[in-house]
């Protein structure tokens, strides 16, 4: 019987097979890190007198604690401030290669990797960061790990780990032009539940997905963690070597050769068997919005909040209930008919130069609704920064209205200055929606950078075709 994509980057790396229950040992690649889950590791390192195994394999950047604005003046932010200082003490102790605020290549953990060339298929890839399942996009086994692995990692350059499950998703047929990746990982989201990956790595397969682009397919791949999934992964192809040529650290002349060669095998084999099959039909897809408080809670922009009184399964009825009462909603409503506050374009789901482009393109010509109090648009990486700015991108957004950010988290999450306040409304092209996930009483819906920017066109949730 054949293997899949990810057995066999699985077999590739193991240094020990556990056996009887035990878990295998295997070897890391490449470990990012950041200010928020390595104080902790590195502490752990200081008090055994120990040495990261292989420093060159560890390469760290400042995101989640990072202002967007005034980002050359001291950080307002106390706590925010020691965990900077904090990661650029240790990586200096440490000998390990830091990208801090103010470097042309800073930015979040998944956005900077890809850019630099570090993410390569068929690597190991691990972070302490759930959203590692990003890199899996170049056909890498990757994922987010605990505090205490993370100082493993940096102590062994290994991982003790069981064997996870595999699952197919198929996405069959074209996208329509209107639904875009943000779309297609919302409605399978949407389909299989916030549980339904759970212990599964995830292949993403189909026409759909093969015709996405490297920043594309990195969303799809992005909110795997949100099904449950340890890890997504897409079988590297032509688009993904035509991403990695020529970046800093892709491979060069030969190596490059014998690396694409490589790269070539790494597929699921015809007769290999997925412990779980998913099919979705891409050509039925169109804009997604997520109404409640967990990416589970999404559907097609045309459809109504639901009514709680319809849904037979008493914990999803109960937990629709919670959720339309904390959100504001009333069953029933078309999601069309929901005014936000504020829109977000950003985080390691959206803020790549392909949203950035996605948005610019809706937004150019036109100034936000009066009724909107701020447009963030913040890019994931400051390389993605400069090329828009190159490409007049910056322009677009201040002439429409928006606020034009440095690079970093920023309101994916509550832990900087963007913050939104209690009962604020946001639309945001992030990945969650939790209560509380954008600041304290928060209200988020998740959508992609076409339906965020047509939103703030109109006011209310909009997709571009109804400008
Ligand atoms: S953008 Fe959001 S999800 Fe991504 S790494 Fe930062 S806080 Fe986490």
């Amino acid at each position: 019987m054949g293997t899949t994509l990810a057995e066999k980057v699985w077999a590739d790396h193991l240094v020990r097979k556990g056996g009887d229950g035990a878990p295998d040992l295997l070897y890391i690649d490449l470990m990012l890190m950041h200010e928020v889950t390595s104080p902790q590791a590195f502490e752990g390192l200081r008090l055994a007198g120990r040495k990261p195994r292989h420093v060159d394999q560890l390469i760290a950047t400042e995101d989640h604690n990072t202002p967007t604005v005034d980002i050359d003046r001291p950080n307002p932010d106390k706590t925010s401030a020691l965990q900077l200082t904090t990661l650029e003490k240790n990586c200096k102790e440490f000998g390990v290669r830091l990208h801090p605020l103010g470097d042309a290549d800073q930015g979040i953990v998944h956005a900077f990797a890809p850019i630099l060339g570090l993410t390569q298929p068929g690597m190991t890839i691990v972070c302490g960061d759930s959203h590692t399942s990003t890199h899996g996009a170049f056909g890498a086994l990757a994922f987010g790990i605990g505090t205490s692995e993370v100082e493993h990692v940096m102590a062994t350059q290994t991982l003790s780990l069981k064997p996870f499950k595999t699952m197919a998703i198929n996405v069959n047929g074209k996208l329509p032009a209107d639904a875009t990746a943000k779309d297609i990982i919302l409605a399978i989201i949407a389909k299989i539940g916030t549980g339904g990956g759970q212990g599964y790595v995830i292949e993403y397969r189909g026409e759909a997905i093969r015709n996405l682009t490297m920043d594309e397919r990195m969303t799809v791949c992005n909110m795997s963690i949100e099904a449950g999934a340890r890890a997504g992964m897409i079988a590297p192809d032509e688009t993904t070597f035509e991403y990695l040529k020529g970046r800093p650290h892709a491979p060069e002349g030969e190596l490059w050769d014998k690396a694409v060669a490589y790269w070539k095998t790494l597929k699921t084999d015809d007769d290999a068997v997925f412990d779980k099959v998913v099919d979705i039909d891409a050509t039925k897809l169109g804009p997604y919005v997520t109404w409640g408080t967990n990416p589970g809670q999404g559907l097609p922009i045309t459809a109504d909040v639901p009514d709680p009184a319809k849904i037979a399964d008493a914990t999803e009825r109960s937990a629709a209930e919670r959720a339309i009462k904390y959100m504001g909603l009333k069953p029933g409503m078309p999601i069309k008919d929901i005014a936000v506050d504020t829109v977000f374009i950003g985080s390691c789901t959206n803020g790549r130069i392909d949203d950035l482009r996605q948005a610019a393109a809706i937004m150019k010509g036109h100034h936000k609704a009066d009724s909107i109090h701020r447009v963030l648009v913040v890019p994931a990486s400051s390389r993605v920064r400069l090329e828009a700015e190159k490409e007049g991108l910056d322009k677009v957004f201040k002439d429409f209205g928006a606020e034009w950010r440095n690079a970093g988290c920023s309101m994916c999450l509550g832990m900087n200055p963007d913050k939104l306040v209690p009962n604020e409304r946001s639309i945001s092209t992030s990945n969650r929606n939790f209560e509380g996930r954008q600041g304290k009483g928060s209200r988020t819906h998740l959508a992609s950078p076409a339906v965020a920017a047509a939103t703030a066109i109109r006011g209310t949730i909009s997709s571009p075709a109804d400008l």
